[in-house]
């Protein structure tokens, strides 16, 4: 993630959500919650913008990293193989249809306590502190694209996701798609962009915390922090999230969110809305803002 306040942001993403500075370098800083199981689920890069730099997902083997790979050099999609980072990769770096830098890989390092701080649990991988909101781990990341089935589509055939949601308009473009490669109910989100021109753009990076009060508690923080609250607490229609959108000073729109359901049928249908059943709201909660869009 990048951040033109790289002071102000890191304040905001240790002390307010949570997160934990792993390691640092050169205006960097690599971080993770206490639940993530490897060393570091997103870095802070100072920038003179903000947005997304690149968005790196893990496959599930080496063999399912060489199949991709190939895939994409026979679909025409122009790529290169990046040097390990951070104790994540070699990885291989290419963009989406819509110019997102997106890298997968393998090959990483999971999260080791210092030996006089772990936890009593062996199956957890931090002591669980209560920092902050104390987000657990990185949940989704939500990209903006002027062609959003172009991308689900890439994604679906390319990458091996399901689409559990879409909402698609009489011509067959798609406002918006919820992807996901396990039960979680998204982990890759495309929305429209409604600026003509925009590209490789980001709408959102979503924090994973336990329960809806945990997400109610995080607006007690955000607020009583001067943090703008730009949508929530509420429940989104797709997957049916429980949200908080806040800014982080560098401009990054980040949710904290909980709840929503899983996607446990293999053969399931996505869930197709309309705009007009979008548009008429059939969840509880205030309509989210026009800034959102
Ligand atoms: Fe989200």
């Amino acid at each position: 993630m990048l951040t033109p306040a790289p002071e102000e942001s890191l304040a905001y993403f240790t002390s307010l959500l949570g997160l934990s500075v792993v390691a640092e370098s050169d205006g960097a800083w690599y971080l993770r919650g206490y639940g993530d199981y490897e060393a570091y689920s997103s870095k802070l890069v100072a920038a003179d913008h903000p947005g997304i730099g690149h968005v790196a997902l893990r496959t599930s083997s080496a063999e399912a990293l060489e199949r991709r790979v190939t895939w994409l050099k026979s679909a025409g999609i122009d790529g290169a193989w990046a040097e390990p980072e951070g104790g994540k990769g070699p990885s291989y770096e290419f963009r989406d249809p819509d110019g997102h830098l997106i890298r997968i890989y393998y090959e990483t390092s999971k999260w080791q306590s210092p030996s006089d701080a772990r936890p009593a649990m062996k199956s957890n991988h931090s002591r669980y502190v209560g920092n902050g909101a104390n987000v657990r781990r990185l949940e989704h990341v939500n990209l903006m694209a002027s062609d959003v089935r172009a991308c689900r589509e890439f994604w679906e055939s390319g990458l091996g996701l399901r689409t559990l949601e879409v909402i698609r308009r009489p011509d067959g473009s798609e406002d918006g798609a919820w992807l996901s490669s396990t039960v979680q109910g998204h982990e890759v989100i495309y929305v429209r962009d409604h600026v003509p021109g925009g590209r490789g753009r980001l709408h959102h990076l979503a924090f994973w915390v336990d329960s809806r009060e945990d997400v109610l508690r995080a607006a007690d923080l955000m607020n009583d922090a001067f943090v703008p609250i730009e949508a929530g607490p509420s429940r989104h229609i797709p997957i049916q999230g429980f949200y908080l959108y806040t800014r982080e000073p560098g401009g990054n729109r980040i949710e904290v969110c909980s709840g929503g359901y899983l996607a446990f049928d293999p053969d399931d249908d996505p869930i197709v809305w309309t705009q007009a059943e979008y548009a008429a709201k059939p969840g509880w909660g205030a309509r989210l803002p026009s800034t959102f869009r």
